[in-house]
């Protein structure tokens, strides 16, 4: 039970922090120093920065300005201690824990939550996330699994997948964010998991989508060219849910199956 509450406050922290790192990563500054209301800057004291509880508190509104607070904060704080929790709960009661395995899913949770967020909100996955988290993630995997094929194999097949679509469609229906993204899914499931994880990502988009579509269809005429040809949706909030579902259930899966 300590345990449990101890990771669920662990992970309000660390979502706290994810808030932060987002926005300053966004606007190139340092991640030192104290964090200010994006409305009136006025610097945040110690009560303001407690998770969850000072935006509840605050009724989701600046405690010096009155300026609505964006409920990104608050969720992303509540999602980031929920997937720990879930993650501790997998790893310590549902498989032969490992501390290495345990650590590697808590630095893995929390890129992917700031990848969700930043491609959501600024429509761009950032290299300085995706980059370091694959290395990290490739010298953990190696230790815990002593297998640098399925590495290498992984990161090949996750960066090839989204390459060929960059080159075909000359970075129209790709970016750039996202080819290092297949990087970090390849390292981290390796080849087989990897591509499950990706198509499930693209089926959670193309049901995702259907609405949309549907919609723009129906409006046709409302709806300028352009706009219509616009590829709107950013891709990685679904390889971010692909990725996770494979992470968190594929052990259940395996079982299963064998
Ligand atoms: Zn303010």
């Amino acid at each position: 039970m300590i345990y449990i509450i101890f990771i669920l406050l662990f992970g309000l922290c660390i979502g706290s922090f994810l808030n932060v790192l987002v926005i300053r990563l966004h606007d190139k500054k340092t991640l030192f120093g104290r964090s200010e209301c994006p409305n009136c800057h006025h610097k945040l004291s110690f009560f303001d920065l407690i998770p969850l509880f000072s935006f509840l508190s605050l009724k989701g509104k600046c405690r010096y300005c009155k300026e609505k607070i964006s409920w990104q904060y608050f969720f992303v704080e509540l999602a980031t201690a929920l997937l720990f929790l879930i993650s501790f709960i997998i790893n310590y009661f549902y498989s032969d824990f490992n501390i290495l395995i345990l650590i590697r899913d808590i630095v893995v949770i929390s890129a992917l939550v700031a990848i969700f967020v930043y491609d959501a909100k600024y429509m761009e996955i950032p290299d300085e996330i995706s980059i370091p988290t694959s290395v990290i993630v490739a010298v953990l995997n190696y230790f815990i699994y002593k297998n640098l094929e399925s590495i290498i194999f992984g990161a090949t097949i996750g960066v090839m997948f989204f390459l060929i679509q960059f080159i075909i469609s000359r970075g129209k229906w790709i970016g750039g964010g996202d080819i290092r993204m297949g990087l970090l899914i390849g390292v981290l499931l390796g080849p087989q998991k990897a591509i499950f994880a990706i198509f499930l990502s693209y089926f959670v988009g193309a049901i995702y989508s259907i609405p949309i579509i549907v919609n723009k269809y129906f409006n046709k005429n409302k709806i300028e060219k352009e706009e219509l040809n616009q590829n709107i949706l950013p891709l990685a909030p679904f390889l971010v849910i692909g990725i996770l579902m494979v992470l968190f259930f594929s052990g259940f899966i395996v079982k299963i199956l064998s």
